[in-house]
């Protein structure tokens, strides 16, 4: 109390130490001209991710970040997904979900910049080619027992959440070590909420048809079960170090030849009515583990292993 009362004292002789109440600063505000870029991390349709440092000192001592944008050609047009995007990774908290940190605004406009943790190891798609030497298949299998482990986590989380995630795929799945992957990019991600169990895909034109179920593609009709089946081609691109020669997009396009638009969705369609699947993943490979992408579940997964 003597203390506090000392502290009291000075203040009065000096009011310029007296602490000032600070202005309410919003961390997840981020000011455009501290983001410098550092280089690009990918892009998909609509938009872009950058490597930024967030750097108000201007020393280099700034936190990194990942910067999600939409690509010039589609800003006027995408404004509002990127705004639904933001809303809804905003909301989600979960330890296998990319954790969002803020938005950036450019004066008077809309956010038109989502700000996200970095995770230097990339996306699967980025991480198992450059690792492949150096990864076993035993080591990929425990891969796929961590994966198996942590996605539907996040998935389950997004469910209970009720919503749908739409484009699970390697490309989307974001690797923080070896045991832990997170889910990322949410642009196609809807709410079911106000439906009946399922969503109506409006605009088939951009969906990834190759890692949807039947149901997706014959109805348009989106559960959310129907994660799941594409949580089992992300387990097949898995199972082959996603090697692009072998992506789902090159076997199926091998298997009902090369078409555009709804053609190729009828002929997958077909394809997938006759039973047919994506071929054995690697040599020897069981029956049942074959059979992705339903074969996908942790059992087989743990078969594999026995196997090998
Ligand atoms: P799009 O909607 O354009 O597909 P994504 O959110 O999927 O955008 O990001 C595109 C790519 O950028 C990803 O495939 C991944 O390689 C990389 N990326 C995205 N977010 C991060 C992140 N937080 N950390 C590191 N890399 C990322
Ligand atoms: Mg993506």
């Amino acid at each position: 109390r003597a203390i506090v009362r000392d502290i009291d004292m000075l203040e009065e002789k000096n009011p310029s130490i007296k602490p000032q109440p600070t202005p309410d600063v919003d961390p997840t505000l981020f000011e455009k001209r501290f983001l410098k870029k550092i280089r690009e991390l990918g892009e998909g349709h609509f938009g872009k991710v950058e490597l930024c440092r967030y750097d108000p000192r201007g020393d280099k001592t700034g936190e990194l970040v990942a910067v999600k944008s939409l690509k010039s050609e589609n800003r006027e047009e995408q404004s509002n997904n990127l705004s639904r995007e933001i809303d809804i990774l905003k909301a989600l908290y979960h330890e296998n979900i990319v954790k969002y940190k803020g938005i950036c605004q450019e004066e008077g406009c809309q956010a038109n910049k989502l700000i996200m943790e970095y995770l230097p190891l990339g996306s699967l798609k980025d991480y198992l080619p450059r690792n492949k030497n150096k990864t076993s298949l035993k080591t990929l299998l425990s891969y796929s027992i961590n994966f198996i482990w942590n996605f539907p986590m996040g998935m389950d989380y997004l469910g209970s959440r009720n919503y749908i995630h739409r484009d699970l795929a390697a490309r989307n799945v974001l690797v923080e070590s070896e045991r832990t992957v997170k889910i990322g990019d949410f642009g196609l991600t809807k709410s079911i909420k106000d439906n009946e169990g399922y969503y109506t895909v409006k605009d088939e034109n951009e969906s990834p048809v190759f890692w949807y179920a039947p149901e997706c593609l014959t109805h348009c009709k989106f559960y959310l079960a129907s994660d799941v089946w594409s949580f089992g081609v992300t387990m097949y691109e898995l199972i082959t170090y996603c090697d692009t020669s072998k992506s789902p997009m090159q076997l199926f396009h091998g298997m009902i030849g090369r078409s555009q638009g709804q053609m190729t969705i009828i002929r997958l369609v077909k394809a997938l009515a006759e039973g047919k699947r994506l071929p054995r993943p690697l040599e020897g490979c069981p029956e049942p583990v074959s059979r992705f992408p339903e074969g996908s579940g942790i059992l087989l997964v743990i078969l594999a292993i026995l196997q090998y």
